[in-house]
């Protein structure tokens, strides 16, 4: 393994879900559902098979994707998009986020992200050469002090809906964001992939709406949490076209295209009605209730969005998540080894609660048995 990716082992993703395989513990670790997305979405999926769409999708992603994409952002947020250069089509929003930083960052440059952070962003970062610079967010509210901004820094990566913490970035939040792009001419990347998984009426702010922040940002999400596919892998950036282009340069040479059928089945999915993304969010949410209830012997903080939840062990949280599997036939995972500075994060586990309400319960009840 090259030295720039020697440092990074297994993902904990893969370690954790073997765990619950092996010892056959409720998954609670990955994020992913285990229930399949909309019917309609699948069927359209099938149907681009039979009529025979499964050759290579042009380079930007299939024209109906890409249409559909910008249809959702005007009707979701008011964003105008052109289809045909501010919309990169990408092999999940995880190539979206490499691109980015292989297209737009020198070696040496300096990358920004809020810590805790997703684990393919210091990855990313090292594979282009470039310096990751953690952002604490400090538990337990998980907000941020002010921002320092180094002279080589070039980019600064925001997630909001955030894995892990659950955390929504208010306006307040995201203006003083915006506000340290401005003033240091950063070029913004916003990981929205939790997008439509915000709870308790509140609303997701993408930064780009922000003034002045359309010509700085590139924005970028999936399918895979809004429409509970996260195996399919597709993803997308939008933004300024000059953006878009600096994905699009290095995505050609990492997979070219991808997906085609999903691609499809993408348009249809975008296109459900509101009603269907207000359902999803309020099924979510219950679900959010339904596991942080059970939490009655130790502290949680119920999240605002995505589908994670933090809980306070009061002891060493990693080797907590090492005992529960055989303790309480339940897999989670340490908050921790999502953080540059893991001692912060010690005592915090992150819980995934995008499963069948019988699921939850019934990780529920063995996790009340511990008490
Ligand atoms: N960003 C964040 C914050 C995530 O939690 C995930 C989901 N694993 C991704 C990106 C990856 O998204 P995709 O599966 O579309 O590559
Ligand atoms: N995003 C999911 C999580 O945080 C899973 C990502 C993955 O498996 N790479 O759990």
């Amino acid at each position: 393994i090259a030295s720039r990716l020697a440092g990074f082992g297994t993902t904990i993703f893969t370690e954790m879900s073997a765990l619950a395989e092996r010892t056959g513990a409720i998954n609670l670790g990955q994020g992913f559902p285990d229930e399949d997305g909309p019917a309609a979405v699948l069927e359209a999926a099938q149907a681009a098979m039979r009529d025979g769409r499964n050759q290579y999708a042009p380079l930007p992603g299939v024209p109906a994707l890409r249409a559909a994409i910008a249809e959702h952002q005007q009707r979701f947020y008011g964003i105008e998009l052109d289809p045909a250069s501010q919309v990169q089509v990408t092999m999940g929003a995880t190539e979206a986020i490499a691109a980015a930083i292989l297209g737009l960052c020198e070696p040496g440059d300096d990358v920004l992200a809020f810590d805790p952070y997703y684990d393919s962003y210091p990855a990313a970062t090292a594979m282009a050469g470039a310096r990751f610079v953690p952002i604490p967010l400090d538990p337990p509210d998980f907000t941020f002090d002010d921002i320092v901004v180094g002279p080589k820094a070039r980019v600064i990566l925001i997630n909001s809906p955030h894995n892990p913490t659950g955390r929504v970035f208010s306006r307040e939040e995201l203006q003083r964001i915006a506000d340290v792009v401005i003033e240091h001419d950063l070029i913004a990347i916003t990981d929205e992939v939790y997008e439509h998984l915000v709870f308790d009426g509140l609303e997701h702010i993408p930064l780009s709406t922000l003034p002045g922040m359309a010509e700085r940002t590139l924005s970028i999400s999936s399918l895979g949490k809004t429409f509970s596919v996260t195996g399919w892998k597709v993803g997308w950036a939008t933004g300024p076209a000059e953006l878009v282009a600096a994905v699009r340069a290095a995505k050609q040479f990492l997979t070219f295209a991808g997906a085609t059928p999903f691609q499809h089945a993408g348009a249809a999915a975008l296109r459900l009605d509101d009603d269907w993304y207000r359902a999803f969010a309020l099924e979510l949410q219950a679900k959010r209730d339904h596991l942080c209830d059970a939490f009655s012997h130790f502290t949680v903080a119920r999240p605002q969005g995505t589908y994670f939840a933090n809980v306070d062990v009061g002891r060493d949280a990693t080797e907590f998540a090492r005992e529960l599997p055989y303790e309480a036939g339940v897999v989670a995972i340490p908050t921790s080894v999502f953080s540059a500075t893991p001692e912060r994060l010690a005592p915090y586990l992150r819980f995934a609660f995008c499963k069948r309400l019988p699921v939850i319960d019934e990780a529920a009840r063995r996790l009340q048995s511990l008490e």
